[in-house]
């Protein structure tokens, strides 16, 4: 089959990953007879520094008509000054809205080779096998009004939390399709005690639990949540929430993991062309050095071929070689080991 995959390697160690990742999809077009035709775009800083735009309109129209997106990761200090007029995590926000993608979903998995680099303790990460679904559209990243002013006297900001019925049930409903295929429990996580958009936010989530009963849903406080994710992260199947609450959850489900380098991301909607990237930034403090653990990428290709193409069988051998690449001891430094990015990616095709 023919896919056609926009690339958007970015900032910082985003171009060194990306081009690993790209040696294993190419790797699985030879062996599969498939043919990728990639197409390498500008986003974030380096969009900045060419063009003056994080993401210009003919990036996200590449992006649209692509297949699926693989991006690397954007920002750095040079494009941080919070007074400058566009900065590489607008890039990001917009492509996610061009795209319509409005779940991002980040499996967490603790390899038992590597609990010892967990902050937790062994024993709490036996059996942690966590999906993470966060809203990605709305909440108070784009709620109006948002900004600042004087008012009486004072200086005030503003942002807006605001849902609409609709943008809970979608990811709701995907939630629940995603918990059927594993251990059939959602727990969906709110603030309804204080905030009335949780309140819907739960009312929504009983609603689509009462269609779907052959899964078992539970309501969750945010507070209480950020406290089971350290004391008992085993109990969490699919963990279902809205935008901010997601973004602080999902960084901390992802130090159980022991290495922010290791764990992929998919954002998905209504169309099958979806953003996959690692859940890493651009590390600046180690960019340019080639040390850079390019596991988190490549996982993020098995979740493309899995969700975009429909390529379930490519998508587990990749994320099998991985698991026995692991066992086998190949480790990058950030888990101990002193492989170079290109020859853990090297390790894993080698188990292709
Ligand atoms: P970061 O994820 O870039 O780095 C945090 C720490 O983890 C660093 O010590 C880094 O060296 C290490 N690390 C990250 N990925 C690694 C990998 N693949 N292999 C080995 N070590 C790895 O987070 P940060 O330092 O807070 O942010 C740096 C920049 O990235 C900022 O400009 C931030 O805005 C941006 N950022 C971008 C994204 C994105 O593109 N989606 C996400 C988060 C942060």
């Amino acid at each position: 089959m023919t896919f056609k995959i926009t690339l958007l390697p970015g900032d910082g160690i985003g171009p060194e990953v990306v081009a690993e990742a790209v040696r294993v999809l190419d790797f699985i077009a030879s062996k599969y007879n498939h043919t990728f035709n990639f197409t390498e775009r500008l986003m974030g800083g380096c969009s900045i520094d060419k063009y003056n735009s994080s993401l210009t309109d003919e990036t996200l129209a590449d992006c649209q008509s692509a297949d699926a997106v693989l991006l690397g990761a954007v920002g750095g200090p040079k494009w941080d000054d919070p007074a400058a007029k566009d900065r590489p995590e607008r890039g990001l926000l917009a492509l996610r809205k061009g795209l319509g993608v409005f779940a991002n979903l980040r499996p967490v998995k603790v390899h038992p080779a590597l609990m010892e680099w967990s902050p937790l303790k062994p024993e709490k990460l036996q059996g942690v096998d966590i999906l993470v679904v966060r809203e990605l559209t709305g909440g108070l990243y784009f709620g109006w009004p948002k900004g600042r002013d004087i008012k009486d006297g004072r200086e005030r900001a503003v942002d807006t939390l605001e849902y609409y019925d609709y943008e809970i049930k979608r990811v709701m409903e995907l939630a629940f399709k995603l918990a059927k295929g594993r251990r059939k429990k959602v727990t969906s996580v709110d603030k309804a005690n204080v905030l009335e958009s949780s309140r819907l936010w739960r009312q929504i989530a009983t609603e689509v639990g009462a269609e779907n009963k052959d899964v078992e849903l539970e309501h969750m406080l945010v507070d209480t949540t950020s406290m089971r994710l350290i004391t008992d992260p085993a109990w969490m199947d699919v963990v279902v929430t809205e935008n901010m609450f997601g973004d602080i959850l999902t960084d901390e489900a992802s130090i159980l993991a022991g290495s922010m380098g290791m764990l992929p991301s998919a954002s998905l909607g209504e169309s099958t062309v979806g953003l996959f990237e690692p859940i890493h930034g651009s590390a600046p403090d180690i960019a340019g050095k080639g040390i850079a653990n390019p596991i988190g990428t490549i996982l993020s290709t098995a979740m493309l071929l899995r969700h975009s193409l429909k390529l379930e069988a490519e998508a587990v051998v990749i994320e099998k070689a991985v698991e026995q690449t692991i066992t086998a001891g190949a480790r990058t430094t950030d888990i101990g080991g002193k492989l170079t990015t290109r020859q853990m990616a090297d390790e894993i095709i080698k188990r292709i």
